[in-house]
């Protein structure tokens, strides 16, 4: 099956807001082995929608369209998909019913206003694709040789939408087959050399088939399956999932999807160990990772902040010698601030961060990019150095994933 999304308004081309739509949608159709070979963007217009659904339609079976489905007068999708296929519009009553609920259930008495009412007007044939999280439903249209798939803009919507109702339409059509995918996630190792590792598997491998891909700061191997059941494909995946994790085994912290502070704050909670924080360059980002997990209350007991000099010595005992001697971006100052804060807090894990994350600040002995990781424990204090390459955003991040790693490399 060729897939084409049809991605829907002004906004995209004037480069207002980013198209995350078209990720998603992207990412859903490769985790189900749908190739997606053309990606179109128009604004809301009509002769140039109505031409961008007929060159898809002309080329794809499988036609994805977002946005423009709202209720006004630039919301044009219903009307160009039913002119592109030579159909009426009609009023889908179940639609109407619906939308009107939406409006009961948010507004009380309020009456739905009469625009939202073209919202249930559908091209002749097409399914309604139910929408429980705002008000257009989406639809499919069946055609003889191809489908049109058209969801809302609104990413809150399109998303469950496509995941409770195109998603099991699309694994139907395929005859009974289904896809599954497991992802396994690595971190203190990029993607290149994690693909050197397992480059023979990615090669000889069809059914599964294997891929490497990284998003922030994350690098993710894929294996895909493609099985009459969802049992069958689990067990088409095992084998290969368990032959580079036997690989990979140093870098390798989830194989379910999970985030890395996730993974740290289950291993931190069954231990029963608690953390605090000492972040310099990193500003807080570590703190704010390590509370994006629920439960997190559980081994978090502080963080600091300690940007100057001053508060790594008031706050966290960091000797005035070990600042004057060796600077605040050291491996000295890093230690005794990750000590310093273990004792501060009491917790059986200190975790601190110093770095320079530029872009001014640096010299020749220490360059923008450089940065300390200190991890203490009872009776051990660990110390890394690292040099990292990027923007100001990027170092902080960087940075704050390898103080993550290293929490993680001994706890686990
Ligand atoms: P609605 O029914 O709410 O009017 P719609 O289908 O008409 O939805 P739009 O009017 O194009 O969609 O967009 C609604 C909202 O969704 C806007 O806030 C827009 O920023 C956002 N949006 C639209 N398309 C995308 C996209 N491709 N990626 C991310 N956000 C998007
Ligand atoms: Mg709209």
């Amino acid at each position: 099956m060729q897939a084409e999304l049809v991605i829907i308004g002004t906004e995209l081309l004037l480069g207002e807001i980013v198209d995350t739509n078209a990720q998603f949608l992207a990412r859903g159709l490769a985790n189900c082995g749908i190739n997606l070979y053309y990606k179109s963007t128009v604004g809301d217009n009509w002769v140039r929608i109505v031409e961008t659904i007929s060159r898809a339609l002309s080329r794809s079976e499988l036609v994805i369209i977002s946005g423009g489905l709202g209720p006004t007068e630039d919301d044009l999708t219903r009307a160009a998909v039913a002119a592109v296929t030579n159909r009426t519009l009609e009023l889908d009553v179940e639609a109407l019913d619906t939308i009107e609920a939406y409006f009961r259930k948010r507004y009380g008495d309020r009456s739905m206003p009469p625009n939202n009412r073209k919202q249930a007007y559908l091209p002749t044939g097409a399914v309604v694709i139910p929408n429980r999280w705002g008000t257009a439903p989406g639809f499919i249209l069946e055609l003889s040789r191809s489908a049109i798939v058209a969801l809302p803009g609104v990413p809150a919507e399109l998303e469950p939408m496509f995941t409770a109702t195109v998603l099991p339409y699309l694994q139907q059509k395929f005859r009974g087959e289904v896809f599954v995918t497991r992802n396994l996630s690595f971190t203190g190792i990029g993607e290149s050399s994690l693909e050197e590792l397992v480059k023979d598997i990615i090669q000889s491998q069809t059914n599964p088939t294997v891929a490497p891909y990284a998003s922030q700061g994350v690098v993710r191997i894929r294996i895909t399956a493609r099985a009459a059941t969802p049992e069958e494909g689990e067990a088409l995946i095992d084998p290969v999932a368990t032959m580079i994790a036997e690989r990979t085994q140093p870098y390798l912290f989830s194989t379910t999807g999970q985030v890395l502070e996730e993974v740290i704050g289950e291993r931190l909670t069954s231990a029963g160990w608690t953390l605090a924080l000492a972040e310099s360059c990193t500003g807080g980002l570590v703190g704010h990772r390590i509370t994006n997990v629920p439960g997190s209350s559980r081994y978090f007991l502080r963080g600091y902040v300690v940007y100057s000099n001053e508060a790594k010595a008031a706050d966290l005992g960091v000797k005035q010698a070990t600042l004057a001697q060796y600077g605040a971006v050291s491996r000295e100052t890093a230690a005794e601030m990750a000590e310093g804060v273990r004792a501060a807090a009491g917790a059986d894990f200190g975790l601190a961060i110093t770095g320079i994350a530029g872009p001014d600040g640096g010299t020749a002995e220490k360059p923008v990019g450089l940065v300390y990781i200190a991890l203490a424990s009872q009776g051990d204090t660990i110390v890394e150095r690292h040099y990292f390459s990027g923007s100001r955003m990027q170092i902080k991040q960087r940075s704050a994933q390898a103080a993550l790693t290293l929490l993680w490399k001994s706890v686990r």
